[in-house]
């Protein structure tokens, strides 16, 4: 059989660093084995999901040259690849649970799942269903079920999980995986509005697709077992499942944007060549083989081997990637260099967004760089302005508090970062936290830009980008809440 493999990014966000170092790993599988890779959407979660998310991450991908085969805008012959448009697939398939008696529908309200849940914790019981509805399916006929869903009763359709037993799947890279199944949930596989879940979205297509390798994050291990049922109720052949470790942040924990920038367009927008981040996730959990830790993307295909994958966590450490880049950016020509900068940010297209920003706070045209600086460079020296980030009257650990919170706060119009929708954040928050704007605003502009004069604030953050902001803000929140508490003084 040939050799298929996927990623499956669900859209409900930026780019994340994590779907370019799954995507890596199954592009050098399949074109080591001359096989294929697709890449198909999980858009089921239809709250979460947008397109801009979606063509950011199709655009991250293609930055960092994994161009897949098949997939949502080249088409194939397994399509289509974007699970929103694959509805009906999904209800027939579950119809044959259903007929087989391997699912069953579901007709608790979700006050009653509130109740249950609240009885067990209670309890210090462990959360879950409690499969009153299968029970009852049982006792009149999955065909009582059956009428009242068609007589337009509310209801989901839930995995019927062997009560008793164990479900064993083999990791390529761990062996044998055992789970107890009475453990394990009925889950919810099509939900009240006749969207699949993950679940059976997921596994109707790796098979549908002909994917013969899951080779996906360790945090899906959990799920695995409940998609070996599954292809069991189907009868159909499992794939083979690879679960790969994941990324961390120094502290070991697992990689998250408090501690680490995750999106891929932080590290494209922080000149990090694209082959320098394929070269980086390479050697997380990977070696190639020697103490060699520069390698091209060929290279890695040509050696590419599972045995070769270590899982003590691979920590993704920005030092280095900074250091890799350096020997990358060493190699290039002057032209080549050259036309690296331009594309990053010295093009006509960058300096044109710069210039109506600038150009009336210089006098000559030799400021004007020395006035762009802080659009042109990654992070700021807080030792130096740390001091102006503090508003008089305030503490440095308060200012620190209510910098992180505003990181948060932003994430609310990540998706719409403009000037209007900064500002209205801005002032909210200040409102909501009864600081003055101006308080604010000053701490905004010293930990964005590194200055307490700079163009318009929120024009500054819109064209920094809200990768920069959010990173610079983070670390000046750090900065501030790492300060000695000042001490009371001696009576
Ligand atoms: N949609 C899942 C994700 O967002 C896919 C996980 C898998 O590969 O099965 O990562």
């Amino acid at each position: 059989m040939p050799v298929r493999v996927r990623i499956a990014p669900s859209p409900t966000g930026d780019p994340h660093v994590g779907t370019a170092y799954i995507a890596l790993f199954n592009y050098c599988f399949a074109k080591h084995e001359g096989g294929s890779f697709v890449l198909r959407i999980e858009d089921t979660d239809r709250t979460r999901s947008t397109p801009e998310s979606e063509q950011a991450i199709l655009r991250a991908l293609r930055w960092v040259g994994l161009v897949w085969d098949e997939g949502p805008d080249v088409g194939g012959p397994f399509g289509p690849y974007r699970q929103s448009e694959r509805g009906e697939i999904y209800r027939r398939h579950a119809d044959v649970l259903l007929e087989r008696g391997r699912a069953y529908r579901c007709f608790c309200t979700a006050e009653r799942l509130g109740e249950l849940r609240e009885d067990q914790k209670l309890a210090k019981l462990p959360p879950g269903y409690d499969g009153r509805c299968r029970k009852l399916a049982a006792e009149e006929g999955a065909a009582r079920a059956a009428a009242r869903a068609a007589a337009g009763e509310v209801h989901v359709v839930r995995l019927a999980m062997p009560r008793e037993g164990t479900t064993v799947f083999t990791d390529r890279l761990r062996g044998p995986l055992e789970f107890e199944n009475a453990k394990i949930d009925d889950q919810v596989l099509l939900k009240s509005d006749g969207f699949p879940t993950y679940h059976l979205a997921n596994v109707v297509d790796d098979h549908l697709m002909e994917i013969t390798h899951v080779i996906r994050a360790e945090e899906w291990i959990s799920s695995t077992p409940k998609h070996v049922v599954l292809y069991d109720a189907f009868g159909w052949q499992a794939p083979e499942f690879v679960h790969m470790p994941l990324l961390r942040n120094a502290d070991r924990s697992k990689i998250s944007k408090r501690k680490n920038p995750v999106s891929l367009d932080y590290y494209e927008g922080a000149g990090i060549l694209s082959e320098t981040l394929l070269n980086f996730l390479g050697l997380m959990g990977w070696s190639f083989g020697g103490d060699r830790e520069k390698f091209t993307l060929p290279e890695m295909i040509e050696a590419f081997d599972f045995a070769r994958v270590s899982l003590g966590g691979p920590v993704f450490d920005l030092e280095k990637l900074s250091w890799l880049n350096g020997l990358y950016l060493r190699e290039l020509s002057d032209d080549a260099f050259l036309a690296r900068l331009r594309a990053w940010r010295l093009s006509d297209e960058h300096l044109r967004r710069l210039v109506p920003l600038l150009r009336d706070r210089v006098r000559r045209l030799d400021e004007f760089i020395p006035s762009a600086e802080f659009f042109l460079s990654g992070d700021l020296d807080l030792a130096r302005c740390g001091v102006d980030l503090v508003p008089k009257g305030r503490a440095a650990k308060e200012t620190g508090t209510v910098l992180a919170a505003i990181v948060d706060e932003y994430e609310t119009i990540r998706g719409n970062w403009t000037v209007a929708a900064l500002e209205a954040c801005s002032r909210a928050f200040a409102e909501q936290q009864a600081w003055k704007t101006k308080e604010l605003f000053m701490a905004l502009r010293v930990a964005a830009t590194g200055r307490t004069m700079s163009p318009p604030l929120f024009e500054s953050m819109e064209l920094l980008g809200k990768e920069q902001v959010r990173r610079r803000l983070r670390l000046a929140a750090d900065f501030l809440l790492a300060q000695p508490q000042p001490q009371p003084p001696k009576a």
